[in-house]
């Protein structure tokens, strides 16, 4: 095809365009446009349609509104606190409207030709435009068609700047050449990708713009798409995987001792790892369940399993407090079932099996280790015993068979001489990179992995982010839960009394209450302070009841002894930061006090409650809030009205908009920038469908270079493993 590719185009540098020059290049570099073709995808913030020019005797008031008009006078001068303000009146002949701007670096001169874009008001009786989007006319000789294209400005180039260099970069490179096969764009209906390119910037009629949008909006979602379904070709095909033994007698034995039965929930997802684990593929599975359905035994069993075919395991956690929790907690549930060290006997005898018999032929069982940046434990020594250098040792001559850490464990350097299943708990943003990183720490195969969240992910995510994985679903709850009752109370010193009457009606019955409080961004020494002084105020609150404190400034063993006399019943009232947010069970605890509780994310607000209702007793989550701005209100709303994750991650991707959704080291995640993957949902299922198929029939894209050349062009080092053949 003729023209030039867009691949080629991400290796010209900007400065080959007229106009920009060494300086501009460097700036527009540190902004993000590091090649022409990043240029010519910075598409226009807005256009201003010329025939939709109002006069200004007849301008609609305050509703975004186009008008032109010739500049009379300029004014620029300073105002408070080191300010400047341009104001210039400017006529149609109709009336006279004064246009202002608070940008010191804005040009127009007087007799010039303008057209703005904005809120026009009446102050005074007269018109006003506020810090209006602007297009000088006789300056600009690129504005001849109707619409004006309007440039987010970068790296110090204006908006009329950008337009120009634009402009000439659209000459340096037009034709660009098409990619997609000509069946393609006819079934999906899609104008050519030269055409596209062209008509975001100056279109002829603002009618142009949304096919030529669209068209390069499906471009972004399938290089995505390709990358996916490469990344999940070669995970079936080429990565060699352990083949385990799912008949496992010990998962068995483990399942029996549980004080509960499983939910057929929780049955079927075992089932369904166990096929992965017996499979020579390696397993890459994406375990949902809301917080509180019963996760952990589910990753135990798979544990388990490798264990029992000899292989190390991991559990990862986001925090060092719920790795705690998962060390001691998983320690125990193999004591119960008889896994515990020492507890099985290799000569087979009290019914045991002899798979974990040394040479010297002692008695030994699965031994455990516990490793954060701050501990180190092992389940066969007394606490505090052993050193972070013999764990390490331990680790990497396979005598510890079970490592429980924070997600750091993949960072660090942990060696592990047979790591057979990762599992990384909490976290649904676990990146390719990261997954990369796993694979490295294991010679020769790789390693399965099943990564947890409760954060329920809707569906144009987990087909963007997470398109590459299988995903299984617990969706049932342990019987005898109800769900946690949610109430919005002000900072009323009445609404105030009534949560303190909840607390001691609650602990009264020996039941125990969270307090968590204000979150101080970015700040864990103010946090910790904020909540020290809400500890203090809170024992004049409650003098008869036994408070704890809990937050991120303490020192590892302390936050560990707190929870420990939590979980046994020695405090009633845990006063506490974000650190208890996620994963945390104490099934005892009742009720939950989430103190300026607009100021928290959705997700968060969910996790937190999920903290509570864990056991078979009648739970409340209290949300003190006096919410300061419109997207507070809606996640206090939100919380009150539905106790379901999936519609409240919904509701925040509604809320937040999906650029905070992706991580930044997500593959694509830059690469979207005209897509939006609520508003565009059925161009990601096509962009999805016509990938996958695409990469089915031709695996290494042996028939079609161009797409090739440009998804490793444009997603860059992202994606570089998917190519090394
Ligand atoms: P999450 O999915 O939030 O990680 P956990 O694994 O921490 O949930 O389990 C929550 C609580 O439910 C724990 O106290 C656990 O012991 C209990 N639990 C798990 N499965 C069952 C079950 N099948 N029946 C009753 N209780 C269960
Ligand atoms: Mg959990």
């Amino acid at each position: 095809m003729a023209g030039r590719s867009l691949a080629y185009l991400t290796t010209l540098s900007t400065d080959q365009v007229k106009g920009i020059g060494p300086r501009s290049t460097k700036r527009l570099t540190e902004n993000g446009i590091e090649s022409v073709a990043d240029l010519l995808l910075h598409v226009p913030r807005r256009y201003l349609d010329r025939s939709q020019l109002f006069d200004l005797s007849d301008v609609p008031l305050n509703e975004e509104a186009t008008i032109g008009g010739t500049v009379l006078s300029v004014r620029k001068r300073r105002i408070s606190r080191g300010r400047t303000m341009i104001d210039a009146q400017i006529t149609d002949g109709t009336n006279v409207i004064t246009a202002i701007w608070f940008n010191p670096y804005l040009r127009i001169a007087e007799g010039t030709e303008v057209v703005l874009s904005g809120k026009v008001e009446r102050f005074r009786g007269r018109l006003q435009i506020k810090s209006p989007d602007m297009a000088r006319l006789e300056a600009d000789s690129l504005l001849t068609g109707r619409v004006v294209p309007i440039h987010p400005s970068a790296g110090g180039l204006s908006p009329t700047k950008m337009r120009a260099s634009i402009h000439n970069a659209l000459k340096r490179s037009r034709p660009v050449s098409e990619v997609l096969p000509p069946e393609m764009l006819r079934r999906l209906r899609l104008v050519g990708r030269d055409r596209a390119i062209g008509d975001i910037h100056f279109p002829e009629a603002e009618s142009d713009v949304e096919p030529a949008r669209r068209r390069l909006a499906f471009d972004e979602l399938f290089r995505l798409e390709i990358a996916l379904a490469l990344r999940k070709r070669l995970q079936i095909d080429e990565a060699t995987g352990i083949v385990h033994d799912p008949s496992a007698q010990i998962v068995g034995r483990f399942v029996d001792a549980l004080p509960y039965r499983l939910t057929a929930a929780q049955r079927r997802t075992i089932d369904e790892i166990q096929g992965d684990l017996a499979s020579p593929h390696p397993m890459h599975r994406l375990l949902q369940g809301e917080v509180g359905s019963g996760k952990t035994v589910v990753a135990v069993a798979a544990l388990l399993t490798g264990i029992q075919s000899h292989y190390q395991g991991a559990v990862m956690a986001p925090t060092e407090v719920l790795a705690e929790q998962h060390y001691f907690g998983i320690r125990d549930l193999l004591i119960d079932a008889g896994l515990g060290p020492d507890q099985l006997d290799p000569t087979g005898g009290a019914g045991t099996t002899s798979l974990f018999s040394t040479n010297e032929g002692s008695a030994v069982g699965i031994k455990m280790a516990l490793l954060t940046s701050n501990s180190a434990e092992v389940n066969f020594l007394p606490s505090g015993t052993v050193k972070r250098a013999e764990v390490l040792a331990w680790i990497e001559s396979a005598e510890i068979d079970l490592v429980v850490g924070t997600h750091a464990l993949i960072q660090e350097g942990v060696a592990f001489s047979r790591l057979g299943i990762a599992v990384v708990d909490e976290q649904h943003r676990f990146g390719v990179y990261q997954r990369v990183q796993l694979r490295e720490k294991a010679e020769g195969y790789d390693p399965d992995l099943l990564i947890m969240t409760a954060t329920p992910i809707p569906r144009t995510l987990a087909m963007t982010l997470y398109g590459d994985l299988d995903v299984s679903v617990l969706d049932e709850m342990p019987p005898g839960r109800s769900p946690v009752k949610t109430v919005h109370k002000t900072k009323h010193p009445a609404d105030l009394e009534e949560v303190y009457e909840l607390v001691r009606g609650e602990t009264a019955g020996g039941r125990q209450a969270f307090v968590v409080c204000p979150l101080v961004e970015d700040s864990d020494v103010l946090e910790a302070a904020s909540a020290t002084a809400e500890y203090d105020r809170l024992q004049d609150v409650f003098p008869h009841l036994r408070l704890g404190l809990i937050h991120g400034q303490l020192r590892p063993a302390d936050k560990d002894g707190v929870m420990h006399r939590f979980r046994s019943g020695e405090i009633d009232v845990l006063v506490a930061t974000t650190v208890i947010e996620v994963g945390i069970d104490i099934p005892n605890a009742t009720v939950m006090v989430i103190e300026d509780a607009d100021r928290f994310g959705l997700s968060q607000l969910h996790q937190l409650r999920g903290r509570v209702g864990r056991g078979p007793d009648q739970a409340t989550c209290v949300l003190v809030a006096e919410p300061s701005t419109p997207e507070g209100e809606e996640r206090i709303a939100a919380m009150v009205a539905t106790t379901d994750g999936f519609r409240l991650a919904e509701e925040d991707l509604r809320i937040r908009g999906q650029g905070t959704v992706f991580g930044t080291k997500q593959a694509g995640a830059k690469d979207l920038k005209l897509a939006d993957i609520l508003r565009d949902t059925d161009l990601l299922i096509e962009a999805r469908n016509d990938a996958f198929a695409l990469v089915a029939a031709d695996p290494n894209l042996d028939d079609h270079p161009a797409i090739r050349d440009e998804v490793r062009a444009m997603l860059g080092s992202d994606v570089d493993w998917l190519f090394r053949s």
